[in-house]
């Protein structure tokens, strides 16, 4: 069938097959350009590995450093006419490349938060690599089932304390208009901190560790984002950054428990990207749409990939992660540079629908939207058929 994108919101409902592999294959493409990543971990764990921050992860340890991935994710295969989720796709063009590159990959669809999920991926991982030497946690969910109590948490991303109102984007037709979000009470900060804070973390290195599959030396880390100060009561202080603050607290208790193994847990604050996750915060995506236009005039633009890559080859595996003074890899430090940072201030008092077009790069962010769905990707051609039932080969 033919597929084209279909827009709901801030989710596109269908995705591309061709479309998501010539992405991933695009994004391969990235870090072998770089070559090899000399000292890289050989034998990495990625939950949420499909899409986004993840799946860029996966590609770079992969393809930068040769390493033998295992990758955890929850996505939803084709069914009939409809198409599967990006992340399926995604994760099925990855392991047919790294197969071809002689590359050891496995792959896990399910809720990663579950104990059934974590028994069953650290039983493979025993078998078939004995252990890790890497953990990527980068997760991003709507919703969690709490394993011990079955109680089905929420994350909501509201401002702390006030209500916050600011300037806002409608990504589907570009007019810039306001919002105003009330803030979130105890519950709903409670909840979030318990999606998208440190527990699942901490419960995937703790099992991890009991069954002893972690390697001497080995290094997990959790990503994070802090951000401009205009967004900060939507994000850093928001019910979000409570979470993150939860993560930054199980990163401490992480390192602790890996030091007698001569591990290391790390925070990686990440630059703003157009993510699936990204897309659904309030006021962000028009901060991104500014900040692509700046970086990109100023050469300092990256994608997923591109974060992904300097962070194992120039952080990770270079013996000098550069971490600020919290202890946190700052891959954020060339959106968060002052001429940067200024610019945005200037332009983000001034932005209107008017001039939106001419401040913003629009066009980038929507572009950079549709490629997660495996849409306006060069060399795909969109008007001829296309199967939508793939397999992800180590799946079924
Ligand atoms: P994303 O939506 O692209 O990826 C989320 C991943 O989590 C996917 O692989 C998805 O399948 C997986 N997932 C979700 N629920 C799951 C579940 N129950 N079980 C198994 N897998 C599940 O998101 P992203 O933007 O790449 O975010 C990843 C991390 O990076 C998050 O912690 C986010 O806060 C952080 N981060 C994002 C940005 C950004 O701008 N996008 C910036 C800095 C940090």
């Amino acid at each position: 069938m033919v597929v084209a994108p279909k827009i709901r919101g801030f989710i596109c409902t269908t995705a591309h097959p061709e479309g998501c592999a010539k992405h991933v294959a695009e994004q391969i493409a990235v870090v072998k350009n770089r070559g090899p990543i000399a000292n890289g971990p050989k034998k990495v764990l990625v939950i949420g590995s499909s899409t986004g921050y993840g799946l860029a992860s996966r590609i770079a340890a992969a393809f930068g450093s040769n390493a033998a991935t295992v990758g955890v994710f929850f996505e939803r295969a084709s069914e009939g006419d409809r198409t599967a989720t990006a992340g399926w796709y995604n994760s099925a063009a990855f392991e047919r490349e790294a197969a071809a590159a002689g590359l050891y990959s496995r792959s896990f669809n399910g809720d990663a938060f579950s104990d059934a999920m974590k028994s069953e991926v650290i039983a493979a991982i025993k078998q078939d690599l004995g252990q890790v030497d890497c953990v990527i946690y980068s997760l991003a969910s709507p919703r969690r089932t709490h394993p011990k109590t079955d109680e089905v948490l929420k994350s909501v991303l509201k401002p702390i304390g006030e209500s916050y109102t600011n300037k806002n984007l409608n990504t589907g037709n570009g007019v810039v208009n306001e919002i105003t979000i009330d803030p979130a009470n105890e519950d709903e900060i409670a909840q979030t901190v318990a999606v998208m804070g440190g527990e699942d973390w901490e419960m995937w290195m703790e099992a991890l560790a009991s069954a002893n599959a972690l390697a001497p030396g080995v290094q997990t880390l959790a990503y994070s984002y802090i951000g401009p100060v205009l967004t900060w009561p939507i994000y850093k202080n928001g019910t979000i950054g409570q979470a993150k603050l939860d993560l930054e607290r199980a990163q401490k208790a992480l390192d602790q428990k890996l030091a007698p193994l001569g591990g290391k847990a790390w925070i990686s604050v990440n630059k703003a990207l157009v993510t699936q996750a990204s897309s659904a915060i309030p006021v962000v995506p028009l901060y991104i749409s500014l900040l692509y236009k700046i970086m990109k005039a100023a050469g300092s633009h990256e994608e997923c990939i591109e974060q992904m890559d300097r962070l194992f080859r120039d952080r990770l595996s270079s013996g000098n992660p550069q971490p600020d003074k919290a202890g946190r890899i700052r891959l954020d430090d060339w959106e968060m540079a002052d001429g940067v940072q200024n610019l945005i201030s200037e332009r983000w008092s001034a932005v209107n629908t008017e001039n939106f077009a001419e401040l913003a790069d629009f066009a980038g962010y929507q572009a950079n939207f549709l490629k997660l769905f495996g849409f306006g990707l060069d060399g795909v051609d969109y008007s001829a058929d296309t199967d939508v039932a793939v397999s992800i080969p180590s799946i079924s």
